[in-house]
């Protein structure tokens, strides 16, 4: 029986993917690559929660694999350039393909398959760079796109016979009206809307990782995680402030507390949490931990006090300050935000 390794994400056009290989009674081993931004991109039309969702009820097995650090490296020094924000997207796709490849020459596979479709994504979903993906992941001839397969050069897999060329399509661009009609036919009913996925597209998220790079070219995991949470604010000295927006991200930043971070609160309002982290010049300083406190004011219920007693707490040892809130100036010259166009007038921000 004829076998592929199949990139996974859990969204439609990957799954459906997959689908056209059972249909056509191949095995199908897929594999779902996980990285730090919170995408896995089997395809890149969406990123699913549970990209196992469909495997037990069509039979077929999922791996993860975690990119890790050698994801970080492609974000950081992309070969082939980012997208419109840090999404380094030609560079990801050559790193999952060639992992895919070597997951192919373990389980004796004969080909690897993908959800893209040609012409959906600008910058990896090109006619021109497909075939350069494939040379450069060390598997041209070998990469089918099941969904697209009949506009593009027949692979091996097709010139050999394992795969019928006939059963696949020629779908192309950015609706999603075919896949949604071939989903119903395959009776694929549960996938993700394509919201969300890869955080590296995200404007605002871009702009915090590229500010924090230009900071510290070597941030560590939790440094990472923290740029999906709240508010940020770099301090002259280097530190950075992240102020919570509600609840969730309230108690997102208490699981993200480092040893050597400050927490604060705002004493008998309604505050927000917010940490203080020392920058890559050392610990926080006497005037980052008032700065810090004065922003965390200025986002209390506190805001309109003159003064608010903010609980600053580091290592168990708690200590108490008076602090004024924050006036919106120094609000706009710390925060690390990505600047529409238009200037907000500073009551606004
Ligand atoms: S970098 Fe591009 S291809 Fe890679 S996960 Fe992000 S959006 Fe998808």
């Amino acid at each position: 029986m004829a076998r592929a390794v199949a990139l996974l994400s859990g969204g439609l056009d990957s799954t459906l993917s997959v689908l056209l290989m059972l249909r056509q009674g191949i095995e199908v081993t897929a594999v779902t690559f996980l990285t730090h931004f919170g995408c896995d991109a089997g395809d890149t039309s969406s990123c699913s929660k549970d990209p196992s969702l469909n495997a037990v009820k069509f039979g077929f097995e999922v791996k993860l694999c975690h990119l890790a650090d050698k994801f970080i490296d492609i974000v950081k020094n992309p070969r082939y350039g980012h997208g419109r924000n840090m999404n380094p997207c030609i560079d990801c796709r050559i790193l999952m393909l060639r992992e895919a490849k070597e997951l192919m020459s373990l389980t004796g596979a004969d080909f690897i398959v993908t959800g893209e479709v040609l012409g959906q994504r600008p910058m990896s979903q090109r006619r021109e760079t497909f075939p350069l993906i494939d040379r450069e992941a060390g598997a041209l001839g070998y990469v089918l796109r099941p969904l697209s397969a009949r506009l593009l050069k027949p692979t091996v897999p097709e010139m050999k016979g394992t795969v019928n060329r006939d059963k696949l399509y020629a779908m192309s661009g950015r609706s999603r009206k075919p896949q949604m009609a071939l989903a119903a036919e395959l009776g694929l009913t549960d996938y993700p809307n394509p919201a969300g996925g890869c955080l590296l597209t995200e404007p605002n998220y871009s702009h915090r990782l590229s500010e924090l790079l230009s900071e510290n070219p070597e941030p560590t995991v939790n440094d990472l995680h923290l740029l999906r949470v709240g508010r940020h604010f770099r301090l002259k000295s280097g530190a950075k402030a992240i102020v919570g927006r509600n609840e969730a991200e309230n108690s997102r930043l208490q699981s993200l507390l480092n040893k050597d971070d400050y927490l604060m609160g705002v004493e008998d309002f309604g505050s927000p949490l917010t940490i203080l982290r020392g920058g890559l010049r050392g610990d926080a300083s006497e005037e980052d931990i008032m700065t810090a406190a004065s922003i965390c004011a200025r986002y209390s219920d506190a805001r309109h006090l003159p003064a608010a007693v903010v609980n600053v707490m580091k290592d168990n040892a708690v200590f108490y300050l008076n602090a004024g809130p924050a006036d919106g100036g120094l609000i706009e010259s710390l925060r690390i935000e990505k600047r529409n166009k238009t200037v907000l007038p500073i009551k606004a921000l």
